[in-house]
Parts: structure tokens; sequence; C-alpha cells
């Protein structure tokens, strides 16, 4: 065994035991130090630093009651998180996610893979996440209004456009970042770039909607470029049909591939003439319907409920996660090449299983892990940080081009680092390695803090 085996090894043990039940938060930290075993063995003064161990203890977690008062005038009470993860480059960078699933282990691993990504896009931003396990589905306007409000009371005490500056994820969207903004600024009494994904009339970023599906497709792009292929005439399934699904499908289309397939928590729709863009956008961002009523407007799409064959049974050149955590398993993965899938990007934080990963590395198709292929979200986030503090506002173009470039430099630095450490075309480990680097540097040079 070498130094840096025994020593990620070790520190992985007493991670385990410290958060025994934080199962997503554990299988995050287990991909990350696999491939940071190269990485100690070539640097062993971070060894002596026990870099590790700093690195996986959150600087600081905050958990919070939220009490607000339901339609009905019923007194509701969730819990929020604020998970700090790392500050060794930037301020605390993440988004906020709203979903009965949230949890501790949810938001460590969120913020624990952020502190990678957005170390990889390159942009002076640290690590973060938050959220609640508050369910925005079937709630009135007024009620996330109140829920936003309140949660904002007190998340203000601990972020700052210096300090950490919360984003959208699943459940927040533009309409909740509005709510939290406008109460930010009531209890602050300030106009800062305190939260990104903000509307256009306030401070928000061209692109921004856009960034994270975008992202992934310009991060695909560079992935079939070095197999010698392109998008023309490519199909692709699409998981999702919030934010990123939607994006992603945009720009699929664009770029001359058809999305034949979207889903929602409820089912999936199958429509071998292409998704209609307008129709999803109508029934996802104004109508906030569930995916069925597609088939309302495209009599000849097929709908599969939840529960029966997945979305990754359906026969297509490539697959872009882009719903949740652990949506695509062993068995997809292994569907998926056999149905000749030759590309898989993740639009989502960590939506393949541990042993998925395994088959698309085995089966060579090619893998674009999610700290890679959605990082243009949070990096166009950085980027309206950017235009804040200048109080300046760029073009779409402008911000579109600086997206195009920053995915195109995450891919080339993640498959240069995989093929210094021996392991060519492997992104995971790529993308792991080279965002971490630059963290450990940052870190070494800080001292033990
Ligand atoms: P949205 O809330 O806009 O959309 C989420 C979509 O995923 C919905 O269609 C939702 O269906 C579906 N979904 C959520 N949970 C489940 C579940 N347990 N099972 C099946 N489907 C589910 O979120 P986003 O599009 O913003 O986020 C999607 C993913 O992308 C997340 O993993 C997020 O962390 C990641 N991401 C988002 C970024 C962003 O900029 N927004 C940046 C980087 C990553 P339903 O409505 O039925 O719940």
């Amino acid at each position: 065994m070498t130094k840096g085996r025994e020593y990620v090894a070790g520190v992985f043990e007493k991670v385990k035991a410290n958060n025994a039940h934080e199962a997503e938060f554990l299988q995050a930290v287990e991909e990350v130090f696999e491939s940071l075993v190269p990485v100690f063995d070539k640097y062993p003064k971070y060894i002596e630093e026990n870099l590790l161990e700093r690195l996986v203890e959150p600087e600081r977690i905050i958990s919070f009651r939220v009490p607000w008062v339901d339609d009905q005038g019923q007194v509701q009470v969730n819990r929020g998180y604020r998970v700090q993860f790392s500050s060794a480059i930037g301020p605390y960078k993440g988004g906020l996610r709203f979903h009965p699933s949230v949890n501790q282990s949810i938001i460590k691993f969120l913020g624990f893979e952020q502190i990678f990504k957005n170390s990889l896009t390159g942009q002076p931003i640290g690590g973060g996440k938050g959220g609640s396990n508050f369910d925005p589905k079937g709630k009135s306007d007024q009620e996330i209004m109140r829920f936003c409000q309140s949660f904002m009371t007190e998340l203000s005490k601990h972020i700052g456009a210096d300090t950490d500056v919360p984003a959208g994820d699943i459940g927040v969207g533009g309409r909740e970042i509005g709510y939290l903004y406008g109460q930010y600024k009531r209890l602050r009494n300030e106009y800062t770039g305190v939260l990104t994904g903000k509307g256009l009339t306030y401070g928000g970023s061209l692109t921004r909607t856009e960034a994270t599906g975008y992202g992934a497709v310009y991060f695909a792009e560079q992935m079939l470029k070095a197999r010698g292929e392109d998008f023309a005439g490519k199909t692709a399934i699409v998981s999702g049909s919030g934010n990123v699904a939607i994006y992603a499908t945009e720009k699929l289309h664009q770029l001359g591939a058809k999305v034949v397939a979207v889903s929602d928590s409820s089912g999936y729709i199958y429509d071998e003439n292409g998704i209609d863009l307008d129709t999803l956008k109508q029934l996802k961002e104004v109508e906030r319907a569930r995916i069925v009523k597609y088939t309302e407007h495209h009599p000849s799409a097929v709908f599969t409920p939840a529960g029966g064959p997945s979305i990754w049974t359906i026969e297509a050149d490539l697959a872009f996660p882009c719903a949740t955590q652990n949506e695509l398993n062993e068995e997809d993965a292994k569907t998926l090449a056999a149905n000749g899938c030759i590309a898989v990007a993740e639009g989502a934080n960590m939506p393949s299983t541990l042993e998925a990963i395994a088959v698309f590395h085995k089966e060579g198709i090619s893998f674009g892990p999610a700290k890679a292929a959605n990082a243009g979200g949070v990096a166009v986030s950085a980027l309206e940080m950017a235009q804040n503090s200048q109080r300046t506002p760029w073009t779409f173009e402008e911000v579109d081009a600086k997206l195009y470039g920053i995915m195109k430099d995450i891919y080339e630095n993640a498959a240069a680092a995989a093929q210094e450490f021996g392991q060519e075309g492997n992104l995971v480990l790529g993308a792991n390695v080279a965002g971490f680097l630059k963290v450990a540097e940052a870190m070494s040079a800080q001292g033990v803090v």
C-alpha cells in the first residue's frame, strides 16, 4: 500500500465513524478520496499538514428553525441549514435547496462537492450549500413568500457579499430568490450581491438562468470532440424538467441534437419528434404543472409513470441526468451502454451512483461528472457577483462567451490532470484532482486554520 493510499484510507475510516448516518455525504467523499490517492503520493507535504482531514470537516454548520404561517392560519415549522464548508479560495458559494428530502447529509454532500466545482471554474469562490426540508409543491405564492422571509430572517445573520453568497437549487428559482433578496435588503439595508440568480431588474446576470444547462452541453461538446464526434443528428435523454433540464434541452436543440425524453418525479415523457421546448417551458416555468400534461398538447407523446421502466431504458446516443442525486444506477448504466449511448454528462449533482460510473468507464462511455459538467451555473453566479461589484451589467453574448470559455477550460484542465496522473479519459479523477490542487495550495499557504 502506498503512503497516499494509507493516509486516504485512514482519514476515510475516521470520516465514516464521525458521520455514520450520512450516506450521501459518505458517497461523495468516497468518490473524491479515491481520486486523490495519487496526489498524496506525489505531494507528501499535504499528508504532513493533514490537509484532507481538515478539508472534509465543514468550517461551520448552521441549523435553524423556520416558523411560518400557512394560508389556513396554521403555524408550520421547517428546518433550515447552511453548511459553510470551505473558504480557502473565496467566500462560501453554493445554492439553497427546498425539498422534503433535505437533511444534513444531503446539504453536506452538496457543500463538499461544491468546493471542488467552484475551484474548477477558476473563479475566486469557496464551497457552501444550504436549504430546508420545506416542500414548495402545492404552496401558494403567499406561503412561499412567508417561508422565504422567515428563512432569510435567520440566514441573513450568517451571509454577506464577502462572506457567503447563496443561490438557487432544486425548489429555489427566480421567485424564491426574489423573496429572499427582498427580505435580506429589508433587514440589512444593503443593496449588495448577497444572492445570485437574481432577476434582471434588480442585479441579476443575463445567461444565469440558462447557465447550468447550457454549460453541461458545452462540456459534453468537448467530450464528443475528443471522440471525433459532434451533436448533429444525435438523440438525447434529459431527466428532470426544471431549470437545468430545460436549458440543457434548449442548447442541445440549438446545436443539432434531438431530445426525445424529459421527466419529473411523477414519470417521463417520450416524444419521438423531439421535445417541444415552448410547451415544456409553458408547463414548467409558467403553469408549474406535472409533466403528464405535455401529452394534452402533443398526443403522440407517451407518458410512463414513475415506478415503471426508467427513463434510461430509452434508446439514445447521449444522456443528461438533470434531476437529482442517485437517479441513475448500475442497471440503468448497463442499459444505456447496451443501447449504444456514447456520452453521459451530469447536469444534476451526483445523479449517477458509484457503480453506474464504473460501468461508464468499463464500457468506454465518455462521462462528465457533475462537479465539472454542471459548474456553469456557479461560474455565471461568480460573474454575477463581479457585475454587482462593478455595478455594470454585461450583455447575454458576453456572459455566454465567458461561460463557453470556462466550460472548455474545465474540460481541458480535468482531461490534463487525468493524463498527468496516468488515467487518461477519466474525468472523475481529473476533475477531483484539478479542483483539489488549487484548494490544497491555498490551505497550505494559509497555515493551520
Ligand atoms: P428544479 O427544482 O428546477 O428542477 C428539479 C427537477 O428534478 C424537477 O423536474 C423535479 O421534479 C426533478 N426531481 C427533483 N427531485 C426528484 C426526485 N427525488 N425524483 C425524481 N425527480 C426529481 O431544480 P434544478 O433544475 O435547479 O436542479 C436539478 C439538479 O441540478 C439538482 O441536482 C441540482 O443540485 C443541480 N444543479 C442545479 C444548478 C442550478 O443552477 N440550478 C447548478 C448546479 C447543479 P418534480 O418537480 O416532480 O419534483
